[in-house]
């Protein structure tokens, strides 16, 4: 019972946030961000990877394959297109599949390099970093855009105001137009939309994104991050001590201050100053307002900003970048990353696996499905020359693009006679219902009931082949 806790004392760190007071009170008015401008390694890659997911969510939707929108989301049909793949609601098991694809591709990211994802990649941040550049562009840098807000409304700060605004509703509208085109075909929407001839919900959709996206980029920003999205709150679990995140190096920076340039390593120890100057840029530079320096916060979307500003600091004053820096808990206490962990192999093998049976199932996926529905009203019945003969309806599901001819064909009852359409043309994305019957000499059947196959079997416009062999039975009763 003698044992003692061990206590360390920790020196008291100032909190340097942009509007301390405003910040901390929960429930008053929120501090509005003002975002510096940041050039930098981490900026340009942010830039990079921002533009290239950009282009490819507008561009992807005008793409055409094999005569239709090679992406086209059609809830109304119940079909989505994907290139040349075509999904139907009995296809829920693939976009459950691909769902836990993505989910496990997060968990490995998010455990290697904390959370990049939103850093770099989630729209959130590319459409808020394309707002502020708008702000940038017509309200000017930010110390201006501070004094802009400071000042009384006049001509000038008007047409700055309205230019911006018009800019952010006409980025959001594009946005809406873009994204509801996954789901309608966006040539059309695009005309109809303009002229007044889109359908009520595409006109609504449309609408209702514009507001979404000028809403959340332009007023909530931040606070979809720190109170909205769950990934924020949840993605400390998947953390350990060898995630790569953007932390600041305390033993290295502390105690901070101002300094001239001039000052000798021997006069900053006699100081006992270490190597951040407290300039406040990084706390400036960041989209969420928060100071790095005060630890790991859940605020912190990893991109990276504040690197970008410390290391341009550290450049001017001749010390040595990476004070702020991507790195993790371990390294920061001075030992290394380790790389290959229990916990980041688990989850490549699990994501390794997962991306192969998603493969191998869109790999091995028959574009025809075929259903059987039986005659409910008799089970059997004697044809007017004494066979036994039983009926069907066959409705048949052409999954793939392009019309099909198949051939009906009964296998497993020798000696049977088949009546009805034995070949049928069914166009790509259609069902096609047929009423076939059966029959056979009863001295040909050794039981009341026999296994038998329906096979269907033919090939697109483009020759490929397809067959399916759904069992049934044929009944004598
Ligand atoms: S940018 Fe670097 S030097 Fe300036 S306050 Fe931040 S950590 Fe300190
Ligand atoms: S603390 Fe740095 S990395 Fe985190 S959100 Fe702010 S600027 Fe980005």
């Amino acid at each position: 019972m003698n044992d003692r806790i061990p206590v360390k004392v920790i020196t008291p760190v100032k909190v340097h946030k942009p509007d301390a007071q405003k910040h901390d009170n929960h429930y008053g008015p929120r501090s509005h961000i003002y975002v510096r401008k940041v050039e930098g390694m981490l900026e340009t890659l942010r830039r990079f990877f921002g533009l290239f997911f950009l282009g490819l969510f507008v561009i992807l939707p005008w793409i055409q394959f094999n005569g239709h929108q090679a992406i086209l989301l059609d809830i109304g049909a119940q079909r989505f297109n994907i290139f040349g793949l075509t999904l139907w609601p009995q296809d829920l098991t693939l976009l459950a599949w691909i769902f836990i694809v993505a989910a496990f591709a997060l968990f490995f990211v998010t455990t290697f390099a904390g959370r990049v994802w939103c850093g770099f990649m989630c729209p959130q941040t590319t459409w808020t970093f394309i707002y502020i550049w708008f702000e940038e562009q017509i309200e000017g840098s930010r110390n201006k855009r501070i004094k802009l807000d400071e000042r009384p409304m006049d001509f000038d700060k008007f047409w700055r105001k309205l230019l911006k605004h018009l800019a952010w509703v006409a980025t959001a509208l594009l946005t809406a137009l873009v994204f509801v085109g996954y789901f309608t075909p966006i040539e059309v929407l695009f005309v109809e939309f303009f002229t007044g001839e889109a359908p009520f919900w595409a006109t609504f959709s449309v609408i209702f994104f514009t507001f979404c996206t000028y809403g959340n980029a332009g007023w909530m920003r931040e606070i979809m991050c720190t109170h909205i999205c769950p990934y924020a709150r949840f993605q400390s679990a998947m953390f350990d001590k060898d995630t790569l995140t953007v932390a600041y190096n305390a033993k290295r920076g502390e105690k901070r201050g101002p300094r001239s340039r001039k000052m000798t390593k021997e006069q900053l120890q006699q100081k006992e100053l270490g190597d951040c100057i407290d300039c406040n840029l990084c706390v400036q530079v960041c989209p969420t307002g928060i100071d790095i320096r005060n630890g790991l916060q859940y605020e912190c979307i990893n991109c990276g900003a504040c690197v970008d500003a410390c290391n341009g600091v550290m450049d001017k004053m001749n010390y040595e970048k990476g004070l702020i820096s991507f790195t993790s808990e371990h390294q920061l206490a001075g030992g290394t990353t380790k790389v290959m962990r229990p916990k980041l192999v688990g989850y490549a093998v699990v994501l390794a696996v997962m991306v192969g049976l998603l493969v191998l199932e869109i790999a091995t996926r028959i574009p025809l499905e075929v259903d059987i529905i039986r005659d409910r009203g008799a089970l059997s019945r004697e044809t007017n020359d004494g066979l036994i003969e039983n009926v069907y309806t066959l409705k048949i599901l052409n999954k793939s693009q392009l019309k099909s001819i198949y051939e009906i064909s009964i296998l497993g009852l020798p000696g049977h006679r088949f009546s009805g359409e034995s070949l049928v043309t069914v166009e790509g994305g259609e069902a096609f219902s047929v009423p076939i019957s059966v029959a056979i000499d009863e001295r040909e059947l050794d039981e009341t009931i026999t296994n038998i196959k329906i096979k269907v079997a033919g090939s697109d416009t483009q020759g490929t082949p397809v067959e399916v062999e759904e069992p049934t039975t044929f009944i004598f009763q």
